[in-house]
């Protein structure tokens, strides 16, 4: 039994539970919340849990070994949870969304047919039609996994609604590096730039909200070109630089990058743009070229310490944050070393890394050259005590610094806010409630791997 209620003609004045489960990145973040506000049309309103829900989305993620399995053994807890919802005569739709729909589409109505909606990243701005179908069909599930001719920015809605001081925005999504361990390219597909005009609204908007710090998001960030009002393709630079003419927009950052594609226009961004957070993260996976150019990466070690070297002497006080992957099937010994000496010589300020997985469906899931797992787990030891020793040397060097800090939370204590520093650090400040969402200067005097304390500098103590 399906909700028909969906479709009554009161449904807008009708209060419904939609509760969004996100996995990954942000911005698969970013999709939730344009899901909610897509979603309030039709009546329905967030809740916290799937309990109190008639409508369950879980927004998925592929990029990790065994995603699927994890959505799937999910579902079958929802699935409980629909059934007894049955059993009290209520309803409940389930509906899967993300890159794991993407990929999966098929199987997911083979293993879960119990799900009523399958829909992929490229979709989500048909949500409601597609809610209100999965509504009528008595029992089948309805699938849209294609990538549309249209791209699905042009029908959201304008300007996303957006809570607290910080927001994102995406700019540009899917990615045409094919990196042969990734499965991005394809359950995002090709990648895709929105125009200069449409990301100004979005800010806008945002900015008229209270947002006073705006993360601009895509797969490939910096691939970004999308049409300027002048009709030309603009990078992500000039973005940036108009994005900085908003008022009140007081701090700007971006990821994800990628090395190849840190142009002139960038860097010059980097310089001259005071509200460009000198703080980036450019993943370089290997120091090792071999294993870069199996990885499909499409550049070298070199250029990627090139490329460190330009943004550095463009902003000095730049700080960097990466992503390292060790044991990519044939990765040797010398290999991984020269993945540490380069982020011995590079010194970053943060870094994920990960033992390397196979993901299905990517070129490299073929490749049966496994280096053991003992040895992927020596590497990553070792490879993380090295960054997170960087982490913790970056944040004492500091303490007795004054550093402008926005206060996003409340902390954990009572008295205590949280914000973040230019260099994306969390910072603890004992502050009253009244100065959230502002930009305070704050005396560091506690630093620790994740965190830095402080108090109030003289001036904004007053
Ligand atoms: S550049 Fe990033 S998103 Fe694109 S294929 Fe490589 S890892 Fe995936």
């Amino acid at each position: 039994m399906k909700d028909d209620a969906l479709l009554r003609e009161d449904a807008p004045d009708v209060v419904k539970g939609v509760f969004i489960k996100t996995y990954g990145c942000q911005m698969n973040v970013y999709d939730s919340a344009r899901m909610i506000e897509l979603l309030a049309p039709l009546g329905f309103l967030p809740v916290m849990t799937p309990n109190d829900a008639d409508l369950v989305i879980l927004n998925t993620c592929h990029i990790r070994e065994k995603a699927a399995e994890k959505v799937y053994s999910e579902l079958g807890k929802i699935h409980r949870l629909k059934m007894a919802k049955a059993r009290r005569g209520g309803t409940m739709i389930l509906a899967v969304g993300g890159c794991v729909a993407q990929a999966e589409g098929a199987e997911i109505l083979d293993r879960a047919p119990f799900v009523d909606l399958v829909f992929g990243p490229q979709s989500y701005h048909r949500l409601p039609e597609l809610v209100v179908q999965a509504s009528r069909t008595g029992g089948a599930t309805v699938l849209d996994t294609n990538f549309p001719a249209e791209p699905k920015f042009d029908h959201l809605p304008e300007g996303a609604k957006a809570e607290g001081v910080t927001a994102f925005l995406t700019v540009q999504e899917g990615c045409d590096k094919f990196c042969s361990f990734c499965v991005v390219p394809y359950t995002r597909g090709a990648e895709y730039s929105r125009p200069v005009d449409q990301v100004l609204t979005e800010a806008h908007h945002a900015v008229g909200a209270g947002v006073r710090e705006i993360t601009l998001l895509g797969q490939n960030v910096n691939a970004y070109h999308g049409e300027g009002p002048d009709g030309k393709d603009w990078g992500l630079g000039g973005l940036i630089r108009k994005l900085a003419e908003l008022p009140g927009l007081e701090r700007i950052r971006y990821t994800t990058s990628h090395p190849a594609d840190v142009d002139d226009g960038l860097i010059a961004a980097h310089r001259e743009v005071p509200q460009l957070m000198p703080f980036v993260h450019l993943p370089v996976q290997s120091g090792a070229d071999r294993v870069l150019a199996a990885m499909n990466r499409r550049h070298t070690a070199d250029l990627y310490r090139r490329t460190v070297d330009r943004l550095r002497s463009a902003r000095s006080d730049l700080a960097l944050s990466s992503d390292f992957i060790v044991g990519f099937p044939g990765e040797s010994e010398e290999e991984f070393l020269a993945t540490l000496d380069l982020a011995e010589e590079i010194g970053f300020a943060q870094a994920f890394s990960f033992k390397y997985s196979r993901r299905p469906g990517t070129p490299a899931a073929s490749v049966v050259d496994e280096v053991p797992e003992s040895v992927k787990s020596y590497r990553l030891d070792v490879l993380q005590g090295l960054l997170k020793r960087q982490q913790r040397d970056f944040n004492e060097a500091s303490i007795g610094q004054v550093l402008p800090v926005l206060l996003e939370k409340p902390g954990r204590h009572d008295g205590q806010l949280v914000g973040r520093s230019p260099h994306f650090q969390s910072v603890h400040v004992a502050a009253p409630l009244a100065r959230l969402g502002g930009i305070v200067s704050v005396l560091i005097s506690g630093a620790s791997t994740n965190s830095l304390s402080g108090s109030l500098a003289q001036a904004d103590a007053a």
